[in-house]
């Protein structure tokens, strides 16, 4: 029996960490709890309703200088987890 692991919020980052907690350790329980009636609203309506998932920018430091407002804050989170990164992820799940 493993943990019982809760993710506040069904957004794209919510989805991603269960994701994430379920693949790292399959025994335990993984439940999202969302406050609206909808999951992923806002990936629904992301770039126009067709998503666009990612940038083409590889490099953590130019990446961080292309967002208006706290682009630095994300400059530890992009040197872990980077367009690279989410790029490959959708392709080992079979998205191009
Ligand atoms: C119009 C628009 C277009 C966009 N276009 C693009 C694009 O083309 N490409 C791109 O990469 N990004 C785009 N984005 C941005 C992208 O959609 C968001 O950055 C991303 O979806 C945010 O995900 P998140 O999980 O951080 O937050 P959210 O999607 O906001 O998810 C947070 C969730 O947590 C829930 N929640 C909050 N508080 C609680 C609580 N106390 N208890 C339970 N649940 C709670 C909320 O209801 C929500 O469902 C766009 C955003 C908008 C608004």
């Amino acid at each position: 029996m493993g943990r019982h692991i809760l993710v506040i919020g069904s957004g794209a980052a919510g989805f991603l960490g269960a994701i994430a907690c379920a693949t790292a350790n399959p025994r335990d329980r993984v439940t999202i709890l969302e406050a609206g009636t909808t999951a992923l609203n806002k990936v629904r309506i992301s770039g126009g309703g067709r998503c666009s998932v990612t940038h083409h920018c590889f490099n953590p430091s130019p990446l961080c200088n292309t967002i208006p407002r706290g682009g630095q804050a994300l400059r530890g989170a992009f040197s872990r987890f980077q367009p690279q990164d989410t790029i490959a992820w959708f392709e080992a799940r079979g998205l191009q």
